[in-house]
C-alpha cells in the first residue's frame, strides 16, 4: 500500500486500514483478563480521576510548581517568536489547533463555546499560509459548526473522526475531488450510543452533570457540578463503565471522557494528517500544535518532543506538567500568535518575490 493510498480512504475502507495498523494504530491486543485487571486498577481510582481533573484545570498557581521557574522552562511563544521562526527556516510549517480553551474560551455550557469572529478571521488567514487542522475531543460536526471554515482539516473525537478540507486549497489540490475521510473505530458507534444513553439516565440525579455524545467518545462534564458531588458523579460513571471493557476513560479539564480502547489519540491523528499531506517522513516539516488539555499531551510528546520535530504550545495561565516547549496564557494570546505567524509568512513571501 503506497503512502497516498494509505491515507486517502473512504469510510468503508477505513476499517481495513485500521486492521493493517497504519502508523502503529489498530486494536490493542490485550486479553480480556488484562482489560479486567486494568479496570480493577481504575476501579480503585475514582479519587485519582478527580485529582487529575483538578490538576488539569488549576484555578490558582500550584504550590509545588513555582510560576517563575515554570515560565523559564515553558517560555511564552509570543516572547520567543523570532527564535521559533528561526528554527522553522526552510521547513514546511503545519498548524494543529485544539478547539476548547485554545480557540474558544472555556465556558460552563459546552454547547455555547463559540469562537470570536476575529479568531475565525485569523484562522482563515492562517489556513491560507499553512496547512491547518483542528484536533479536538468534540464531535467533528459540532466543532465544524463552531469554526465554519471549509478549508481546514478536522480531527474530531480525539482524532477518531478525520475529514479533509471540503474547499479546495493549495494544500489539497491533488485530491482529484476526493475528500480525506478516516474513522478507525466506526464499529464502536452503537456501543458509544448505548453508553451515552445509560450515562444520561444514570447521572440525572446529580445537579449540573452534563453528558455529551461526541460520536466516538462520550464526555461527562463536571464544570457545573458542585465539587462536593464530584465523587458521587465519578462513581456513577465508574458503575456504568464496568460493563464496557472495550472502552477506556481519560480525564480532562473538569471532564471525564470515555472512548474505544484502540491505540489512537491526538498524537496519532497528528501523524496521520502529516502523512496525508505527504509530509510524515520529511525532515523539513515543522508541526506546531497548540492545546490546553491533558489529551493534547499525546501530541506534544509523541510527535513533537520525542521526535524533535516542531513543537507544542500549552495554553495555560498556571504551571502544569507538560511536554510542550512553549506556553500561551489564553485564547487571546493564541490569536496574537497566529496573527504574527500570518504576518511573518506575508513578509517572507514578499521578500521572496523581490529576490
Ligand atoms: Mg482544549
Amino acid at each position: 500500500m503506497t503512502q497516498k493510498q494509505n491515507v486517502i480512504v473512504s469510510e468503508t475502507k477505513s476499517e481495513v486500514v485500521a486492521q493493517n495498523k497504519p502508523l502503529g494504530g489498530g486494536y490493542i491486543s490485550i486479553s480480556r483478563k488484562n482489560i479486567l485487571k486494568k479496570l480493577e486498577i481504575n476501579g480503585g481510582r475514582v479519587n485519582g480521576w478527580i485529582e487529575n481533573m483538578r490538576a488539569s484545570s488549576p484555578t490558582h498557581p500550584s504550590l509545588s510548581q513555582d510560576q517563575t521557574s515554570w515560565n523559564v522552562h515553558h517560555p511564552s511563544a509570543l516572547d520567543m517568536f523570532d527564535q521559533i521562526m528561526e528554527s522553522s527556516k526552510g521547513k514546511q510549517i503545519v498548524m494543529f489547533l485544539d478547539y476548547d480553551g485554545t480557540l474558544s474560551p472555556i465556558v460552563e455550557d459546552p454547547d455555547r463555546a463559540f469562537m470570536s469572529n476575529s479568531m475565525r478571521k485569523t484562522v482563515r488567514k492562517l489556513a491560507r499560509c499553512f496547512p491547518t487542522a483542528i484536533v479536538t475531543g468534540r464531535c467533528k460536526d459540532k466543532v465544524y459548526n463552531f469554526v465554519r471554515l471549509a478549508e481546514l482539516y478536522y480531527a474530531g473525537s480525539h482524532g477518531l473522526d478525520i475529514k479533509g478540507p471540503t474547499r479546495s486549497s493549495k494544500y489539497n489540490k491533488d485530491r482529484k475531488g476526493e475528500t480525506l475521510h478516516f474513522q478507525p473505530a466506526s464499529q464502536f458507534l452503537p456501543m458509544i450510543d448505548e453508553l451515552y444513553q445509560r450515562l444520561v439516565d444514570k447521572t440525572k440525579s446529580v445537579p449540573g452533570a452534563m453528558v455529551e455524545n461526541n460520536k466516538f467518545c462520550v464526555s461527562v462534564h463536571f464544570r457545573c457540578v458542585d465539587e462536593k458531588k464530584w465523587s458521587e458523579l465519578a462513581h456513577q460513571v465508574k458503575s456504568v463503565l464496568k460493563d464496557y471493557p472495550k472502552l477506556r476513560l481519560t480525564q480532562g479539564r473538569k471532564v471525564l471522557e470515555i472512548r474505544p480502547t484502540i491505540k489512537w489519540d491526538k498524537g496519532k491523528a497528528l501523524e496521520f494528517l502529516l502523512e496525508s499531506l505527504g509530509l510524515a517522513h520529511c525532515n523539513d516539516v515543522f508541526p506546531v500544535y497548540i492545546g490546553d488539555d491533558q489529551n493534547d499531551e499525546d501530541a506534544f510528546k509523541q510527535k513533537l518532543r520525542d521526535r524533535g520535530q516542531g513543537f507544542g504550545i500549552l495554553v495555560s495561565k498556571f504551571p502544569k506538567e507538560t511536554s510542550a516547549y512553549y506556553s500561551l496564557q489564553e485564547p487571546k494570546e493564541v490569536m496574537d500568535f497566529l496573527q504574527r505567524l500570518v504576518e511573518w509568512k506575508e513578509v517572507s513571501l514578499s521578500a521572496h518575490s523581490r529576490v
